[in-house]
């Protein structure tokens, strides 16, 4: 995959190209380094790997490294991870004790001498005990913080022992700030339009990816795009598409490649399996596959996001970006993405019935739903390609490194 900001000219325009090239001039000489826990699967994985490249085509001297987890640890971080979306988490000293203990020894063979670093998540928040600190540090959050349990809320607290040692917090949404001494800076992710996951397809290349994979496009087909996580509520969606059945017929596919910092989903993807399974119109895909979700994305009458809980959601973006309607949960990054009524529905986590009907509103009237579609894109080619994230990052950047 070629990366380079100048693909970028044609879509956004030469100004906003040559806008972030001045910002990044300043940081040439600079050396930066990203960590976080997985090269593949999730959103954070995602943006990285175009990010990186990015940087780097900017002339800045970026690096991307990967904790090395074990079972147990991702185990432990995935716990952390559901608290802080509201799930409860008994913090015993074993986990705070695996936890540090993985990010020691991390430390000890990941030599850091970089002008600036960027960890990402939970998983890598406490290396930072585990050096001379010499540079900027800047904790990036890419969860949803907005409604944390009791008890993530503890654990938040405990957190906050690392968190104080950074420079700044990131998330995604102003929701998410935290009553925490660390400056907080927000930064909404963003997508690749020239990756395979999103560039462009050809409808004959579509239909040949969506056949090769036994998908039948005979009828209007929805889908979800996530990892099988129960905040992504998959189970929530097979309720919505019974519903919507009842209506007008259409196939669902649950597509939700593992993220291998994620051990649950193999759990989850199974019990949907076997429940759903034998439904002929109920496709459950696992697999990593980015031109299959691509053609799926843009095969689909409308995408849903049925999520209880979304960090940001970098699927809404991908699927309006293809100008594709999307009807999803108002919580955590998607509103900013979804504008009701104009690129797609917003419903609450729970309207099941309310969710189906927008469904079924967009399968039924194909002039609205090319509308929604087109404003979809806009909105998307507006706020949320790389070139917006990465000028939020370069300015940050800027701010800390100036001489
Ligand atoms: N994704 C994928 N294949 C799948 C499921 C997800 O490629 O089977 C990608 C999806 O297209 C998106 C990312 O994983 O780029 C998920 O990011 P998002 O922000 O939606 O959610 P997260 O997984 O980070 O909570």
């Amino acid at each position: 995959m070629d990366v380079s900001i100048d693909s970028y000219r044609d879509l956004v325009g030469d100004q906003v190209v040559e806008d972030v090239a001045e910002k990044a001039a300043p940081l040439s000489e600079k050396h930066i380094l990203h960590i976080n826990s997985t090269y593949q699967g999730g959103g954070v994985a995602e943006l990285l790997s175009s990010l990186v490249l990015l940087m780097n085509d900017l002339g800045i001297d970026t690096g991307w490294r990967i904790l090395h987890g074990n079972s147990d640890f991702f185990v432990i971080t995935k716990k952390f991870h559901n608290a802080l979306q509201g799930a409860g988490l008994n913090l015993t000293d074993r986990k705070k004790k695996i936890y540090e203990r993985v990010n020691e020894n991390f430390s000890k063979f990941t030599h850091i001498d970089h002008d600036l670093v960027v960890v990402h998540d939970p998983q890598p928040l406490p290396l930072i005990h585990f050096y001379e600190k010499k540079q900027p540090w800047l904790w990036r959050l890419h969860i949803d913080l907005s409604h944390p349990s009791k008890t993530g809320r503890r654990l938040f607290e405990y957190m906050n022992s690392f968190i104080s040692c950074y420079d700044r917090m990131i998330v995604s949404m102003d929701a998410y700030r935290q009553d925490v001494n660390t400056l907080q800076k927000i930064i909404m992710p963003s997508i690749d339009p020239f990756s395979n996951k999103n560039k462009y397809l050809r409808q004959s290349e579509v239909e040949k990816i969506l056949s090769k994979a036994g998908i039948d496009s005979d009828k209007p087909i929805i889908t979800q795009v996530s990892r099988f996580d129960k905040f992504k509520d998959p189970e929530g969606v097979i309720k919505v598409y019974k519903n919507v059945r009842k209506k007008t017929d259409c196939r669902l596919v649950l597509i939700g490649g593992m993220a291998m910092d994620d051990p649950e989903s193999e759990r989850l993807y199974k019990r949907i399996l076997r429940q759903y399974g034998e439904d002929e119109d109920i496709f459950i895909y696992s697999a990593t596959n980015d031109v299959l979700v691509n053609a799926l994305q843009r095969q689909s009458a409308c995408v849903i996001q049925k999520s209880l809980r979304e960090g940001f959601a970098l699927t809404v973006s991908e699927a309006l970006w293809k100008g594709t309607p999307v009807v999803a949960s108002n919580v955590g990054g998607i509103p900013a993405q979804v504008v009701d009524g104009k690129n797609g529905y917003l419903v609450g986590p729970r309207q099941y019935k309310k969710c189906a009907d927008r469904i079924v509103k967009i399968l039924e009237d194909e002039k609205r739903a090319s509308k929604m579609g087109e404003y979809g894109r806009e909105h998307v080619k507006k706020n949320f390609l790389m070139t917006r994230q990465l000028s939020d990052y370069l300015d940050l950047f800027n701010s800390l490194l100036k001489a």
